[in-house]
């Protein structure tokens, strides 16, 4: 059972790192912020549309490994819809599984988000890796800060 999850997680992570989603530039992004995790080599560039408070559209470019490609395309698929605090929020329970493993304070709000976020959980084994899965939402925070920066400290 344990193996099959893992090789599911495995494919969407492949999947993901091939094939990125909202893997495009926006041409008048409300917010944008550059993330930069050197000790990978990792780099993207995130653009988000806000109505209002609410993130409207998500979507990134740049060059990384695999995990940091599939977290951005993962995450830019998550936060689309929701509100700057809500996206916040799964910033840091992601950070906390990306780091643990488990999430035990997601809580069943969270719970159909952090399913689809899952899949990358399995990086709390590697800890040179958790900053490529976590690139993307550190890049999301300083974005949503009005920033332009994210390091992937
Ligand atoms: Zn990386």
């Amino acid at each position: 059972m344990f193996d099959d999850l893992r090789d599911l997680y495995q494919e969407v992570i492949l999947d993901h790192g091939r094939k990125p989603r909202n893997f495009k530039r926006l041409e008048t992004p409300d917010l944008s912020a550059r993330g930069d995790n050197p000790m990978c080599g990792d780099r993207i560039e995130l653009f988000l549309d806000m109505d209002g408070d609410r993130i409207a559209d998500a979507a990134f470019q740049g060059r990384g490994c695999a995990i940091s490609t599939a977290s951005a395309s993962l995450m830019t698929e998550t936060v689309k819809g929701k509100t700057a605090a809500e996206a916040r929020d799964l910033a840091a329970h992601f950070r906390e599984m990306a780091m643990t493993g488990t999430c035990p304070d997601c809580g069943a709000a969270l719970e159909d988000e952090m399913d689809r976020l899952q899949a990358l959980s399995g990086v709390h084994e590697y800890p040179s890796r958790v900053k490529c899965a976590t690139l993307a939402w550190h890049t999301l925070n300083t974005a949503l800060d009005g920033g332009k920066e994210a390091s992937s400290e």
